[in-house]
Order: structure tokens, then sequence, then C-alpha cells
């Protein structure tokens, strides 16, 4: 009834999971039989059914029972919509979900990580329990790696999802609002994460709430879940608009470093810590610092007194990021130049991140350093890790071939469990013992000659290696010995997929840096349905295009037995990866679906990983063990100094996103609460009583502080009290008459005097246009206090590193501090709020018939429009697949609302006339 390998009896954690699921399997299995007598017609119906008796099960349920009980719901149907799924993949395209496949599914509809290999079909997976969680007609996101497998994946499992009446949208990075409003609004939708994550943000600088573009964080399966919600987890994602910076000061200290001269630290034999030359580089840290005489000497250079004068912030700040990115930052490993462009390179793929800049000063210090054009720094607008976006679904759920290295992050950090769920067919790869060289050149030596003579066999071969820099070198050594291959990096991307697709081929050499062409499958003998696309133009009708499949199909057929006759496909790892999961995930590529395939990796001693984690007494024990020239080293304790080597920095770089995200935290609570105070004013929920409370609060605080109730008239400060009245509600000093009156009368007086003031403008404005510049103003204020704070919090963030804390722990103090700046933003925005619904002064022109906001134009305090702000959304990793070597960035260097236009707060005036004269006199 159910696939051998779930027969089989179990015994590890993970192992008895699948068990569990194993019965339910089985289950979906014995309802096959009634479903596929069904006719189309009637399997499509199954969605409406299945709906119906979804709604069914809530009828009637409480508002706080609702969740409960809809995931009990869900549940019920599962086995039911499984199927349904199964047989319309059967029609669709043509393939049956096999039963691991099925508890995979299950796997991710548990809110759980599904660990399934490469070539297991994880995106056929993901559709089951899409199709489930979307009978809710909540909306279901498919998270992708790159533009091109969203679209990919949207196309291909679409047929399914269409086949069964349910609608399918794709996130592309060119969509405009109205477009991704279109695609989230379908049953599912797919993008990759910084899609989501910036459609979120942008969001919450909506001005109306129609033109936000999702509806809600409900379930979300993510793809290569490792590669975004790890190796990603670092790099939050930024909406940013340039501010006011000079650049020269990048130029100037960019121009001193190489006049300065490396040092170490160095002990006497009473342990007296020295120092020599002008600055010490600690790589594990990625740390440059100046020494004492590193600072005199580039206070001569630059020509200041003293650096660590308040007044030299910037100068000092220059020199430190001009000596990393000197020191720490190469051409072709971090970065790539491009267009007069610093590109950032992933350090995992090797790709480049167009639109990424490092924040903090780096990348203009990298744009001096290399003599190009240094961009305005920008300064934050919105920002949100990715660990917090995904934190947002109610139920999320992940998929990769490599997640059970790291299943105590994903557990600690997201509550996310893993499941490894074993494969199909039996895995029949061989992986090989690491052998390991002196030097690195006899190390490629020995790669090229293995690439020569897996080719003299017919054996596909596909190389990783670490950065773009080793990729050409060993390119290099290829075209010396006349060995064909193609390389696969940052600069080819747009070809990756097609390339890798095709790796597979006889006597093919595809060089690539780790991880690069993720999520295609690597198919034994060449994969004649993308060749063939490839190759439609040339054809002229449908007809010879089947020609043209049939052919490339039975070739590929033969040229499989080819490679299935030389042993699969080869693995061959040139360096080993700071993590074990990387290099499991390159491993991965070869074996798939009972395929035989090996693997190997060559290291040697000059590996950054063995050079700089690899202790010394692995070294001495290297050395004894004897290396002889171009004689590699193959030994048991090698692999596990490595591996231990590794686990070290894995865990020191969990320890660092553990740090960040409890940073990221502070933020996280602080950003909920203004967009939540954003939606409710979108929403209209904060309006005229809201604001009217607010009055009464300021009005507390100013009597309280000048007409303090334990004293007596004569001690009142009624000077003082005026000028508050004025400064926040326009009152006219004098203009209320308070002689005689005690505290309680004077306070009603106000009272009704601002209420007074507050309807004499609605009656001018009418209740529906003052509620829009209630809602207007409001967003103003929020949204500018918020960009403030947030410039605030970089700030404090960068400080607290530098300040010393004695015995206290930075971040309680960072806690503290930002909460205290959180409160005081929270004051001004109350403050503003009041002074700029109250005193703004519309007077009517009657002979224009228009309403003007004559005090608009001298607001106290600067209400610039973020709508004419110069916004610039950078999209991270964004770009990658078809379409990443444009750099996605938007820039608005006009305003988005013409002059002439009706202002957008619905006044019905020109924008110039109304809010957009606030923006001018800004
Ligand atoms: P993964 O994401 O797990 O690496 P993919 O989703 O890319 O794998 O699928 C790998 C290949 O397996 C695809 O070519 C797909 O068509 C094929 N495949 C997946 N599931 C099935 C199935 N049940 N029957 C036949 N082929 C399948
Ligand atoms: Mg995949």
């Amino acid at each position: 009834m159910i696939d051998r390998v779930l027969a089989k009896v179990f015994g590890t954690q993970h192992e008895r999971d699948i068990k569990k699921l194993a019965p339910r399997a089985a289950a979906i299995n014995a309802l096959e039989p009634s479903i596929k007598v069904l006719s189309d017609g009637e399997l499509r119906g199954k969605t409406a059914e299945l709906r119906a008796r979804l709604a069914a099960a809530l009828e009637g349920v409480a508002e706080e029972e609702v969740k409960e009980a809809r995931s009990r719901a869900l549940d019920d149907l599962l086995e039911e919509a499984f199927a349904v799924v199964r047989e319309a993949s059967v029609r669709a395209l043509g393939m049956r979900p096999f039963d691991v496949q099925l508890i995979g599914g299950m796997v991710l509809h548990q809110g759980k990580i599904s660990e399934m290999k490469t070539g297991e079909g994880k995106t056929l997976v993901a559709t089951m329990p899409v199709y489930l969680n979307a009978l809710t007609g909540r909306g279901v996101h498919v998270v992708t790696v790159n533009d091109y497998l969203a679209r990919r994946d949207a196309e291909w499992m679409g047929k399914i999802y269409n086949f069964l009446g349910l609608t399918v949208g794709c996130i592309q990075n060119s969509l405009s609002d109205d477009e991704r409003k279109k695609q989230y609004a379908c049953d599912v939708t797919y993008g990759t994460n910084n899609e989501f994550g910036f459609d979120y943000l942008r969001d919450n600088m909506k001005f109306e709430l129609e033109s936000m573009v999702q509806r809600g964080h409900i379930y979300a399966i993510v793809d290569e879940v490792d590669s975004i919600l790890i190796d990603e987890a670092r790099t939050p994602l930024i909406i940013s608009g340039p501010s006011e910076e000079n650049t020269d000061v990048y130029y100037k200290c960019n121009r001193i470093i190489p006049r300065l001269v490396k040092g170490e630290e160095t002990k006497d034999k009473y342990g007296n810590k020295t120092t020599t030359g002008d600055y010490l580089i600690d790589e594990k840290s990625k740390t440059a610092v100046l020494t004492e005489e590193g600072v005199a000497k580039a206070e001569k250079l630059i020509g200041v007194k003293n650096l660590y004068d308040l007044a030299n912030i910037d100068a000092l700040h220059g020199v430190e990021q001009a000596l990393r990115a000197h020191t720490l930052y190469k051409k072709d490993v971090e970065y790539m130049i491009k267009d007069g462009q610093v590109l950032i390179v992933d350090e995992f793929t090797g790709r480049v991140l167009p639109g990424r800049r490092w924040s903090d000063g780096l990348h203009q210090a990298v744009e001096a350093k290399e003599g190009v054009r240094i961009e305005r720094e920008n300064q934050t607008l919105a920002t949100i890790t990715l660990q917090n976006y995904f934190r947002l679904y109610e139920k999320l759920a992940g998929m990769t071939g490599t997640a059970d290295t790291e299943a105590s992050e994903f557990h600690q950090i997201y509550k996310l469990d893993v499941v490894v769920v074993p494969t199909n067919m039996p895995m029949i790869r061989i992986d090989h013992q690491d052998v390991v060289y002196a030097s690195e050149r006899e190390k490629f030596e020995s790669v090229t000659d293995e690439i020569v003579s897996c080719r003299e066999r017919g054996q596909p071969v596909l190389v990783g290696t670490v950065s773009i820099e080793k990729s050409e070198r060993l390119s290099g050594l290829l075209k010396d010995r006349k060995v064909p291959h193609v390389v696969l990096n940052a600069k080819f991307h747009e070809k990756e997929a097609e390339i890798v697709a095709q790796a597979g081929k006889s006597g093919s050499v595809t060089i690539a840096t780790n991880m690069a062409g993720r999520g295609t499958d690597i198919v034994l003998g060449g994969n004649p349905e993308a060749f063939a696309e490839h190759r439609r133009a040339e054809t002229k009708s449908a007809e010879e295009f089947a020609a043209l499949l049939a052919q490339l199909r039975s070739e590929a057929a033969q040229d499989r037995e080819t490679v299935l006759a030389a042993g699969g496909l080869h693995i061959l790892g040139t360096e080993r990866h700071e993590s074990r999961r990387v290099d499991n995930q390159l491993r991965g590529r070869s074996g798939r679906q009972g395929d035989p395939g090996s693997s190997r990796f060559f290291l040697s001693l000059e590996d950054d990983l063995m050079r700089i984690f690899g202790s010394d007494r692995l070294q001495k024990v290297m050395r004894k063990l004897g290396m002889e020239e171009g004689v590699p080293i193959e030994h048991g304790m090698v692999s596990r100094a490595i591996e231990r080597a590794q686990k070290q920095v894995e865990g020191r770089n969990f320890e660092t996103r553990k740090h960040l995200l409890e940073y990221d935290d502070v933020m996280n609570r602080q950003r909920g609460e203004i967009y939540g105070l954003r939606l409710d004013i979108l929403k209209g929920k904060q309006g005229k009583d809201e604001v009217l409370v607010l009055a009464d609060v300021i009005l507390d605080y100013t009597l309280g502080r000048n007409l303090p109730e334990d004293k007596g008239p004569d001690e009142w400060d009624t000077a003082a009290f005026d000028l508050d009245l004025k400064e926040y509600f326009g009152i006219t000093p004098g203009s209320l008459d308070f002689s005689g009156k005690d505290r309680d009368e004077i306070r009603e007086m106000v009272l009704a005097a601002l209420r007074e003031i507050y309807e004499a403008k609605e009656k001018l404005l009418g209740p529906e246009t003052m509620r829009l510049h209630e809602r207007f103003v409001m967003l103003q204020v929020v949204d500018q206090q918020w960009k403030d704070h947030l410039l605030a919090i970089d700030h404090l963030k960068e400080g607290i590193g530098l300040r010393g804390y004695g015995q206290r722990d930075p971040l309680v103090e960072y806690k503290k501090e930002s909460f205290e700046l959180f409160t005081l933003m929270k004051e001004r925005i109350e403050d503003q709020i009041v002074q700029y619904l109250f005193r703004l002064q519309p007077v009517v022109r009657e002979a224009e018939g228009e309403i003007v906001d004559e005090e608009a134009r001298h607001a106290p305090v600067a209400m610039p429009s973020r709508r004419s702000a110069n916004v610039n959304y950078s999209y991270g990793a964004a770009a990658s697949g078809g379409q990443g070597a444009k750099v996605e960035t938007i820039h608005r260097s006009a305003p988005k609302v013409g002059r002439n236009e009706p202002c957008p707060c619905g006044s019905g005036r020109k924008y110039k006339k109304c809010h957009g004269a606030a923006a001018a006199g800004a």
C-alpha cells in the first residue's frame, strides 16, 4: 500500500516523525481509486466542496476560537486535499507525487522544515500544503531565492492550481503597485524574500489603505530555507533615501591609508603587550584598528589636531572605514566593479547583490579606494530583517536539502522544527575522503588533472569554488590545457539556470561559485525540455518544435547511458566552506533520485579555513605525515580537524546572528507599534476624538507645570502657561480671561476653547475633508519622527560599540537607551500632531474659492513631505536568476505629486496650495 522506503522500521527522532505520518500517506493512497475516476470537472469541483466543508466547520465559531478551529478543520481536510492535488498533478503535469513527497508536504503543513535532498521534487511537494491552506482564501506565499525561480515555479505549479480553480500570482521585481496588488489578491503568490519584505515595508509607508499591496501574513513556505533564513539573515532589508553629507572626507581618508604600515601585537617576556606599526588586522573577526602611532600619523596626514575630538568624528569614522576597505575587502572576492559601481558579492553564493550597499560608510570607503564616484550616503527610511519579516506569518514552513546541521538555530530563532524526509530512491552517491595538499598551487593542478580524467571518461563534472577569483583562476588553468568548460558566477548569472540545467551532459565541465544555480535540477544526459525551449526560435511550427523536442529527448536518453556508465555526475569541491551545510549543498547536486554520482573535496593548507581556523597542531601533524610536492594527504584526522574548525565557525556565526537578532528585537517591537499606529490612522481609528484626548493630555501637562495644584494662584506662572497655549494650540495670549478663576475652571475654559477651535476648523473644511486632513497630518508626523528615530538608533548602535561600559552589558544599555529614545519620539509625535492640527489655520479665499493653510508656510517645525523626498528602494539580492545584472534601485527624485495636481490629502485643493506648501517650506 505504501512505498517500500516508508515501510522500513526506523529508530531516530526524524524517523519516528516520519513514521507518525506514514499512516496518513496510506490514507491518501487509499483515496486514490475514488479520486481517479472523477472527471476533470468533478475533480475541480472538489475545491468548492472542500471550501464549503471548511466554511461549515467555522460557522458560528467565536472570534477568539477561529484560529484554532480553522487549523483543526484544515487538518481534517488534509488527506482529501492531498489526494486531490496528487491527481491534479498527474493530469496537469504528468507527475504523481511519491509517498515521501506526501510526507514532505505534511511536514510543511505542520509549520516545520522539510529537509528533502536536491532533486526530490520539493517544488511539487509545496503544492499540496499550499492548496490545502489556500482553501481559506486568505493567501499563501511561496518564497523562492530568486525572481527566475518564482516565475518558473508559479508557471509550472500554476498548472496544478489552475486545474483546481485556484488563482496564482507571482511577484516580479519590475511590477507596479497595481500589478503587485493583483498578485497578492491571488490564492497563491510566489515571489522572492526580498520582494515580500520590501512590499511590507513599502506598504507601511503608504498614505492610503487601498494602495497597500499585501493583505496579511498568513502562511508562507520558504524554499531553500537555509539560504534565506540563515545565510541572508544578517542582511536587513533597507529602504533609504540620500542624506545631506559631504563625500570629500572619504577621498581624503582614502589617500592616507597607503602611507600607513601594518603592524602586530607583541608580548614581552613579562606578558606586557605592545604594538608595532600603524594598524592591526584581525581577519577572523574582520576588524582593523589603528595603533597609537597610527592615530598620530593619521592626524598629521589629514591635518587635524585630535581625531577623537567630537568635531572630528567624521574624519575618525572615515579613516577607520578606509582602513577596513583597504585591508579586509578584496576586489573580486568581497566585491567587484561594474560600470563604475562597487557591487557586493555574496560570500555564500558568489552572486552579485545589485543595489545593495554596505552600511555605515564602508561602501563609500571602498568606492574611494577604487576611484569610482561615491554615491551619497543613504538614510534609512524603513528597515526590517528577514528574520523579523518571516516571524510576521501566522504559520511558517520551509524546505531545503540541507537544514539538519542548523536545526537548533531554526528551532531557537524561528521555532521551526526540522524533519528529515527520506529520499524516494536509495542514495548511492559515493563521497570520497578529502585530499589535502601543502599549497594551493598543487591543489589546483590536481583539480585540473581530475577534471581532465573525468572528461576523458565522458563523466560530467561540477566544480564548486568559494569565489569568483578562484573560479577564474581554475578557468585559466583549464584553458591552458584546452579543456572546454563554462564558468558560472555572478557575472553570468542571467544564464545560470540555463547552463546548470545542462551540466549533466556527458563530458561537460561546469565551474560554479558555491550554491550558484540553486533550485535548478541537474539531469544526467542534459535537460532536453530546457534545451528545446532555448532553440524554439529555430522552429517554425508546433510540429517542428515537437520534432525537435523528440530528437533532443532521444539524444539525451542516449547521453544519459554514457554518463551512467562513467559514474554519474562528479562533484569536485575546491575548498571547504565555513559551513558544512554549504558543502553538503554542493555535494547534493549529485546523486539525485537514485542516480549514481561521486564527490571529492580538494584542500590545501593555504585555504582560508585551514589558515585562519585550522589549529597549529593540525599543521604540525600534516608536516609530520610528510607533505611531498604534489602528494596529497588523505587522512581521517584531517577531515575531523576540518569538521571541528567548521563547527567552530558555524557556532560563531550563529552567535553573531543571534546577537543581531537580540538587538533587532528592540527595533522590531518599536516598528510593530509604529506600524500599528499608522494602520489605525489609515483605517480612520485615529481621528478627532483621539486628537482631542491628546490635547487634553497636553493641557494637563502644562497645567501641572505652570499652575501646580499644590500652589496658590500667586505662585502660578501664567505667562508660561499662556505661551504653552500659544505654542500647542495657537491660542493668542490674553484671548481667554482667566482672572479670578480657579484651576478647574481654567481647565474647563481651555477645553471648551479647544473644542471650539477644532469645530470651527471642521466647519470650514467640512467633516470629510477634516478627516482626510487629520489623517494626512498624522501620517506626516509619524513618518518624519520614525525616520529620525531610525537614524538616531543607527547612531546609538554605532556608539554602543565604541563606548566603554565597564561591567555593563552593551545590549542592556542599548535596550535602555533605545527605549528612552522611543518614548521621547512618541511624545514628539503627540505634540506635533496636536500642534499641527490646532495651529494650521485654514483660511477661505472667497475669490478663488480655495482654502489655504496660511500657517503651513511657517509651520513651527519643518514638515518635509515624504512624497517629495528622494526615496530609494535598494532591493538587496532580489535580482538574481534571469535578470540580475540590472541594478534594481528606484530613485524618486521628482515629487510624486505634481504641484498642480489635487492634493493627496483629498482636500480638493491643488497640491501646491495645500500640503505641497508645507513641503516646499520645509
Ligand atoms: P528539488 O527542489 O527538490 O531539488 P525539483 O522540485 O527541482 O527538486 O524537482 C526535481 C525534478 O524532479 C524535476 O525535474 C521534477 O519534474 C521531477 N519530479 C518531482 N517530483 C516528481 C514526481 N513525483 N514524479 C516524477 N518527476 C518528479
Ligand atoms: Mg528546488
